[in-house]
């Protein structure tokens, strides 16, 4: 075998199907609620919201396979495979025997694994006949990944972003724009929910919960017009196994089989994504391969959360769905890991962290910087914030290696690149970011809410 430092896949080598793990799960997961009836939610009811395929995806536990439609192949092909990286100089650093990869899809033309499922989606609308599509965003990474997608295949996007980003994060909005996506500051008054909430609180600064409404609004009363969402979902886990089928080809390329798999952990579609193709494994040939989450120390639903249903929103639209959950009114502190301040799991994960199948850690946020920062150095990529506790958790098991004298294979999801994020690495470098730990207190209160 090779001992490069890159593995890529040839187009012939291509995966050209999705890995539904839903139909390998012992165990499936709990079914989702309708929020107004409560009964087990149909893909005609989903359907209203997001497009008829999407929804088909959600609730289909019994294809294993699922196909790529050869037009998001064909976008796929513009920036995949993304490079298998053996991570040498992070090794060196640490000293450690372990051999460690990472799969970069901080390579995609908006910088993160997003855009991996902003594509189909995307495409789905489009060929179901739709003319717009609208999302909320944060800090503002899922936004320009469906801008793009948008703008590829034919579909007027709307992008209502939290207006505290909007106002202070204004890079990511301007790659929206320049996709020519209509960014709007949420709470806005082109919505009821907006002018109810200006109305009662004039200042008020948004937040994700409010965003989220008032895109489900857009899309429930505007002929033509569909809803998509970022993470959490089963369907965007789903498009995500990209990342893990092509790392398990060129795992094989290096002649290796990983003994960890890490990810960092927001709504689990990069952990899910690069987890479950070697998951599998696992349930059907009896390997046993560990799998890692990693999430922050401030929203620790998977080590700290409670198995339940929970609404995915603040405002309770969305359906109910059992998973490890904070309580959708959860208010995480204010971390630089914008992408991981959320309350829930998603009902995959969920189910295969209840049923011992995977792990998860918690991170503090200066950990996390301080791990960005020695991979940044070692391998010259600065990488997100979120990424940085992936790094984190792989810095951890690489170090127990050293100290056991142990070489095992680890492999990490890089989700995305850092080079919209300096201004948290100034701060870190400044010295004036700091941990948020929680109390057993905050957070049986929050779940109470539920
Ligand atoms: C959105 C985001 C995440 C978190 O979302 P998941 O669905 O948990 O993957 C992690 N990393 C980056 C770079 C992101 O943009």
């Amino acid at each position: 075998m090779e001992n490069k430092k890159r593995y890529f896949l040839r187009d012939e080598e291509m995966p050209t199907r999705w890995y539904n793990i839903q139909a390998d799960m012992l165990n499936k997961p709990e079914l989702m609620l309708n929020p107004e009836t409560r009964k087990p939610i149909t893909v005609e009811e989903l359907s209203k919201l997001i497009s008829y395929e999407s929804a088909c995806q959600e609730l289909n536990t019994t294809d294993r396979w699922i196909d790529i439609p050869q037009e998001v192949l064909d976008m796929y092909r513009y920036y995949r495979s993304t490079p298998l990286v053996r991570a040498y100089g992070l090794e060196k650093a640490l000293g450690t025997p372990a051999h460690i990869y990472f799969k970069n899809e901080s390579v995609s033309p908006i910088g993160s694994h997003k855009l991996n499922s902003a594509l189909p989606q995307a495409y789905y609308c489009k060929k179901e006949g739709c003319t717009n599509i609208t999302t909320e965003t944060g800090a503002g990474q899922w936004g320009c990944a469906l801008s793009y997608a948008s703008k590829v295949f034919g579909l007027e996007c709307a992008v209502y972003q939290v207006k505290i980003s909007y106002e202070q994060k204004p890079y990511r909005r301007s790659v929206m724009q320049a996709f020519g996506a209509q960014v709007t500051p949420s709470p806005s008054m082109s919505t009821r929910a907006g002018k109810d909430i200006l109305t009662k609180y004039p200042n008020h600064q948004g937040s994700l919960g409010t965003a989220i409404s008032e895109a489900v609004e857009l899309a429930l009363t505007t002929p033509g017009c569909k809803y998509s969402l970022g993470s959490v979902m089963s369907h965007v886990s789903l498009h995500q196994t990209i990342i893990g089928l092509e790392a398990e080809l060129q795992m094989q390329k290096a002649g290796e089989y990983p003994d960890i798999v890490i990810g960092c952990f927001g709504g689990g579609s990069n952990f899910s994504g690069i987890a479950f193709p070697f998951m599998r494994h696992n349930i059907l040939d009896g390997k046993s391969t560990r799998f890692v989450a990693a999430e922050p120390e401030s929203c620790p639903k998977l080590t700290r959360g409670k198995f339940c249903y929970d609404f995915g929103d603040e405002s309770g639209y969305t359906p109910l769905m059992p998973m490890y959950s904070l309580g959708h009114k959860f208010k995480p502190a204010n971390i630089h890991a914008g992408g991981l301040r959320y309350h829930g799991a998603g009902v995959i994960v969920s189910q295969l962290l209840k049923d011992g199948l995977m792990e998860a850690v918690d991170i503090e946020q200066l950990k996390s910087f301080e791990a960005g920062l020695l991979f940044a150095k070692a391998e010259g990529i600065v990488p997100a914030p979120e990424s940085c506790h992936a790094i984190a958790a792989t810095i951890q098991e690489a170090l127990k290696c050293r100290d056991n004298g142990d070489s095992k294979t680890i492999l990490f999801c890089l989700s995305g690149h850092g080079l919209m994020d300096m201004s948290a690495y100034d701060q870190y470098l400044a010295g004036s970011l700091g941990n948020y730990t929680i109390s057993d207190e905050e957070i049986d209160k929050s779940i109470a809410n539920i």
